[in-house]
Parts: structure tokens; sequence; C-alpha cells
């Protein structure tokens, strides 16, 4: 069992305009919602994959009704905690060929006592799986060391976690006292973590990634995007290849490749059939307009184009 955290969930809201008109009214006839949030891209694509996922987090008021409603509907096990305020709604209006207008709602500001709540369900959830997701940026209220307080509450258990999340609060995990197993940064994360810039060649990688700050990490895979991955697994550093393909919407590929490599440590995978995963996912995302979606008849065509160098 895969247990993925949400703790910053959205109804995200997508208006396609043909020209977006400021100051008067925009009219939009094909408005789409979708349950929305890092970790809930992450258990669309792990339910897809036809795993088992569960999935968590906070959620309150008409839109945590409207997200609970919509993952039943596509048959998703989930056990959110409730809240007192409202789960936020994220709006993007698509205009004027290709141009993406955003308004996020920074959403509802959590107590202490909904976290202690949700900590009791979490903790009944994770401490049986085997692979626990940590996805995305905390909601107001949540201190910025939450992941590592859920890192020591998980300390006791076999389970394996992966944190993808960036900023301070990725910090405060690698250094925190119990390390995550595993974390998927972007170059652009990898580079606000360490203060250096990632070359075009990716030559400074494994020096970046030897940096002290991950010590205690077992595995790293940094995303490149249409140039695959760069891994540090244990010891090793391995260079993931992947072919060029037709791109439709990348958003939620990096989120997709989390869910592979959440499938591949619950199968207890060999290293380099998990890394195929990740980047399988994540390419089969990009393929799609839909966000955190995978076709996955097209899994072995494209899993069976992908290289890896130790
Ligand atoms: P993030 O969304 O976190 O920035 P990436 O953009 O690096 O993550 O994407 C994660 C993975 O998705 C990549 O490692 C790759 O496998 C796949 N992917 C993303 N964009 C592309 C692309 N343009 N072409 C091919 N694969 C892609």
């Amino acid at each position: 069992m895969i247990v993925s955290v949400t703790m910053n969930p959205s109804v995200d809201i997508s208006y396609p305009l043909d020209t977006l008109v400021i100051n008067d009214v925009n009219r939009c006839d094909q408005v789409r919602k979708t349950a929305g949030g890092k970790g809930l891209n992450v258990t669309r694509v792990i339910h897809q994959m036809n795993e088992k996922v569960v999935s968590t987090g906070l959620l309150g008021g008409m839109l945590g009704a409207f997200i609970r409603e919509n993952l039943s509907k596509e048959g998703i096990n989930h056990h959110f905690s409730d809240i007192e305020g409202d789960t936020r709604n994220c709006i993007a209006i698509l205009h004027d060929d290709g141009k993406q207008t955003e308004v996020l709602e920074s959403g509802p500001v959590i107590s202490e006592e909904e976290l202690v709540a949700f900590e009791t369900i979490f903790l009944n959830l994770a401490k049986t799986s085997q692979v626990v997701t940590l996805s995305g940026s905390l909601p107001k209220g949540v201190p910025v060391d939450y992941y590592s307080q859920l890192l020591t509450l998980l300390s006791d258990s076999q389970t394996k976690v992966i944190l993808d999340t960036s900023g301070d609060s990725l910090k405060c995990a690698l250094t925190g006292e119990h390390k995550p197993y595993a974390i998927k940064p972007n170059s652009d994360e990898l580079q606000a973590l360490i203060g250096e810039k990632v070359t075009e060649d990716y030559t400074n990688l494994p020096d970046m990634l030897t940096h002290p700050l991950f010590d205690g990490v077992a595995l790293i895979m940094v995303s490149l995007g249409k140039d695959g991955a760069f891994v540090k697994y244990e010891d090793s550093f391995y260079r993931v290849k992947i072919p060029t393909i037709s791109v439709k919407n990348p958003v939620g590929s990096g989120d997709s490749s989390v869910a592979g490599l959440a499938i591949g440590l619950a199968k207890e995978l060999p290293i380099e059939d998990t890394l195929k995963y990740a980047m399988t996912l994540g390419m089969l995302n990009a393929m799609e307009d839909t966000t955190g979606s995978v076709d996955v008849t097209q899994f072995n065509q494209i899993y069976d184009r992908i290289f890896i160098d130790k």
C-alpha cells in the first residue's frame, strides 16, 4: 500500500478563453474543475496504474466535499482529516494562444488541534504501508518543519518516505534528525537548495549531490524534464536517458514521476526498474492534456525506450 499526502489541496479550475479582456466581462463555456494539488496528482497516477493507494491530508468546506466526491467517483481510496476552513480554489485562465494567467488562493489557516487530528489518521495509514509520499507546500498555520515532524512520527516503522516539496520545508526536512528515504528536486529546486547553478552539461551534479545536506537520504532523483534524470542512489550515480516524445502538457510530470518512484519502491523493484517507472510515468503525463493523468496502455512502449548509465 502507498499513502499519498496532500496538506494543501485545491480545486483547480481552468477557464479556456480565446482572448482575455481586462476590465470587462469574460464568458467561458468550457470550465474544467478537478481535484488538484501535487499529492492528488501522485494519487491519481498510482491509481491509474492499478496499484493500491490511499490519499490523505486536510480538507474543509464545500470544495473539500467536492474533492472527496471526485475521488470516490474515480474509485480512489481516501481518508482526509476535516478542517474548519475552506479548501482553496486555484484558477488558471488559458488565453491568447498559449498564455496562462493564474489566481492562486493561499488557502485555509490550520489550527494545532487540526494537525493533531490529522496525525492520528496519518499514523494509522502510514505505519503499515510500504511507502508514503509527502507532496507540495504546507498551508498557513502549519510549522515549516512539519514534514520533519511527520518523518519523526514514522521513524520506528519500515515505511519509506518520498518527500517532494521545495524551499524551507524541504531544507528543514533535510536538516532534521530523521531523513526522508527519497527526494525528487528538479534542477531549479536543487539550485535553490545548494545555492549553486546546475551546469548545462550536468557535469557538476555528482558534486552537488554529495553535499552534506543530503547525508542520510538514500535516493535523490533530480528530474531534468526532456533530458530525463540524474540520480544518486546510495553511493552510486545514474544518468537516466529518455527518448524524445510529443509533449502536450508537462504540468504534473514531476508528480507522476514521484508516483513511479513510489510504485517501484512499494514493489521492491531493482533501482534501475524503479527509475524507469518514474521516467515512464513522467513522460506519459507530459503526453496528455490533463494534469496528473497517464495513458497506461502506452506504458511498455515508453518503458522499453529508457536507458540508464551507471
Ligand atoms: P517537475 O514537474 O517537478 O519540474 P520535470 O519537468 O523534470 O519535473 O519532469 C519529470 C519527468 O517527466 C522527467 O524526468 C521526464 O521523465 C518527464 N518529462 C517532463 N517533461 C518532459 C518533456 N518535455 N519531454 C519528455 N519527458 C518529460
